[in-house]
């Protein structure tokens, strides 16, 4: 891409409709919604300014080898990513959740997680669940999955599960609860390290309107 394009990485759902009033603010407006056209490219209704639409996980790695010169990522990607090549300059307040350890209910936690115990962990996040435990002197195996983390204690292959809980439906719904918190989670700006340079000029009021409008709309949660 030439220096006076920029491409912003962007996931479907909670992150993307989240993220359309922080691009408004910037007086970006995309020429379409992800959810109904299958297109992984979207224009905007600037010429040089376009949107991909990846997963997640892998905003990061777009962002960190300049495939896109910035992006929208939760930080419980960005922990497991590891935040290689990528400048985090702000918090969006936005996808806010709580990363938290839940079990069965019924099942005696305190007791399975004293200092020198043994749990095995059903987790997407493996280096999160991994340092929380260590922190505490528990020993774990670890079992990653890619979904449906839920179902782990209720058909015995895990103990427990390191997970994101927003309202804790999910969990109440099949009959686990949250026993312990692990780290606050909501999504951040990342950028390109070499772009933020190369396209300073281009970069900088768009940073500048994000930050506005994520302090404006943490001020309306208050
Ligand atoms: P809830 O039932 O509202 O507690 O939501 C829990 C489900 O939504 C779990 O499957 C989580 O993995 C997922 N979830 C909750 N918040 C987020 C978030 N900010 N980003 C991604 N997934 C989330």
């Amino acid at each position: 891409m030439t220096e006076n394009t920029l491409t912003i990485a962007l996931s479907k759902g909670r992150i993307f409709e989240e993220t359309l009033p922080l691009l408004a603010a910037a007086g970006i407006v995309p020429s379409e919604a992800p959810e109904k056209s299958r297109k992984l490219i979207i224009g905007t209704n600037h010429e040089n300014i376009r949107l991909v639409i990846v997963r997640a996980t892998d905003v990061p790695t777009y962002v960190q080898y300049g495939a896109a010169d910035f992006g929208i990522a939760g930080k419980d990607v960005l922990i497991e990513h590891g935040g290689s090549g990528l400048y985090q300059p702000l918090d969006l307040h936005i996808a806010e959740c709580r990363m938290m350890v839940a079990v069965r209910k019924g099942f005696d936690y305190a007791a399975a997680s004293q200092p020198g115990s043994r749990l095995r962990i059903a987790t997407k996040y493996p280096n999160i669940a991994a340092e929380h435990f260590a922190g505490k002197g528990v020993h774990v195996d670890i079992i990653k999955l890619y979904g449906s983390m839920e179902l782990a204690p209720l058909v015995g292959l895990s103990d427990a599960i390191v997970d994101l809980v927003s309202t804790g439906n999910t969990l109440k719904a099949n009959g686990l609860e949250a026993v312990e918190h692990v780290v606050d989670i909501s999504s951040r700006l990342v950028v390109n390290k070499a772009a933020l340079k190369t396209k300073h000029a281009l970069l900088e009021p768009i940073i500048q309107a994000f930050g506005s409008a994520a302090k404006a709309g943490e001020r309306s949660f208050e």
